[in-house]
């Protein structure tokens, strides 16, 4: 089949996204790209609802069934050949593939999958991350894993009451979604410990969720309480935040959006503790009375409260502590501990020589070095 293609910018307000159109002349259609960003590279995909019909009410959602929109459905099979084409002609590396819930949850996944059998049957080898429906049966859970590379189920609030405000059709939280979410870790490990290592599909990218931040009444301490367990137990690849925003026709359509430097300073902190070692509790320092994240780097607000622990001695830390000092990340912690081996750090040109000059500078006051004065934040309080 041939296909046209066009590109024109999509959101204004985003720029990971454009619109793609695709079709002959006479049966064009428009699809949403978008860059996905994969341990920096973009990768895009084919971004899309199944279809915006949806019998659901979630108080924030533009697809919500009383709102008055033009609703649209994919055909599977459209959708299938679609998504191969642009995938075997190199525009996108994958599908990303959620939908509005138009009748019972089995329904919408019994079609959903139904593109994914489509497109793994054209030999379709490109990445799938797969959104599953609250409330789903368990035999479609293992299809889905068996099919996609990534899979999730959205959370949307960090605690029942939230979510029951936010999805009060969806079911309760623990039946609807956090049973679902045990079912997706359960099939994801029993995939993973099979022998074959696939080259698709088998949720080989693991699990994902999402939550909306600043809705109802949350605050950040309850959101990184539950993104704590997320990682640390259910060992999820990634939780998302998405900051609330007002939509028209809608119960929360008064409510203020949600700052963006607040779903930022959640996610700093969500990826300290995903990857840095800290704990939900290591922000207690800094959030205040409501359970909000101050508006600067957390990594570095703990650090200067952390007087104990700085400055560090880097030829004795372990690797968790020099993660600690602010702006240190896991490839400069291994590269510190790899070259102490060689050569003790002493001076500041020996830490130099290990990360650089700006870097070296910027680590300075966290780490004891034969040739500083005291650190400055410390000299102040210091008797
Ligand atoms: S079920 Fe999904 S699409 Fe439907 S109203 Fe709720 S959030 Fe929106």
């Amino acid at each position: 089949m041939f296909y046209r293609v066009t590109v024109t910018s999509l959101l204004k307000r985003r720029d990971k996204w454009h619109l793609l159109r695709v079709g002959a002349e006479w049966d064009q259609t428009a699809v949403p790209i978008y860059e996905a960003a994969a341990r920096g590279k973009c990768v895009p995909l084919l971004k899309t609802l199944l279809t915006n019909h949806c019998k659901n009410e979630c108080a924030y959602c533009a697809f919500r069934a009383k709102r008055n929109l033009q609703r649209i459905d994919w055909e599977t099979r459209k959708l299938a050949t679609v998504t191969l084409h642009l995938w075997k002609t190199g525009r996108i590396s994958g599908l990303f593939l959620s939908s509005s819930v138009t009748r019972d949850p089995d329904y919408v996944m019994e079609k959903q999958l139904e593109v994914l059998r489509l497109l793994r049957g054209m030999r379709f080898t490109g990445y799938i991350h797969l959104r599953l429906m609250p409330g789903v049966s368990r035999h479609y859970i293992c299809e889905a894993v068996e099919l996609a590379d990534r899979v999730g189920i959205n959370l949307e609030a960090p605690n029942r009451s939230i979510f029951s405000q936010l999805c009060p059709d969806k079911g309760g939280l623990k039946e609807a979604v956090l049973k679902r979410l045990d079912w997706l870790v359960d099939e994801t490990s029993k995939a993973k410990n099979t022998k074959i290592k696939p080259e698709f599909g088998f949720a080989r990218a693991g699990i994902d969720t999402q939550m909306i931040v600043g809705a109802v009444d949350d605050n950040d301490w309850e959101h990184l309480q539950v993104t704590e367990w997320l990682y640390k137990k259910l060992m999820l690849k990634r939780v998302y935040y998405s900051g609330f925003e007002p939509i028209r026709q809608t119960p929360l359509e008064r409510k203020p959006a949600c700052s963006p430097s607040r779903e930022y300073r959640l996610y700093q902190s969500s990826f300290l503790i995903k990857d840095y070692g800290f704990t939900a509790n290591s922000f207690a320092p800094i959030v205040d009375d409501e359970g909000f994240l101050p508006d600067a780097d957390p990594k570095l607000m703990l650090a200067k409260l952390d007087r104990d622990m700085f400055p560090l001695d880097l030829n004795t830390a372990t690797y968790n502590e020099v993660l600690r000092i602010p702006r240190v990340g896991p490839v400069t912690a291994k590269r510190i501990l790899k070259a102490r081996n060689m050569r003790k750090i002493h001076y500041f040109g020996d830490l130099e020589q290990i990360v650089g000059a700006h870097l070296a500078r910027r680590m300075r006051r966290y780490v004891e070095l034969k040739d500083k004065t005291l650190p400055c934040f410390l000299k102040q309080t210091t008797p």
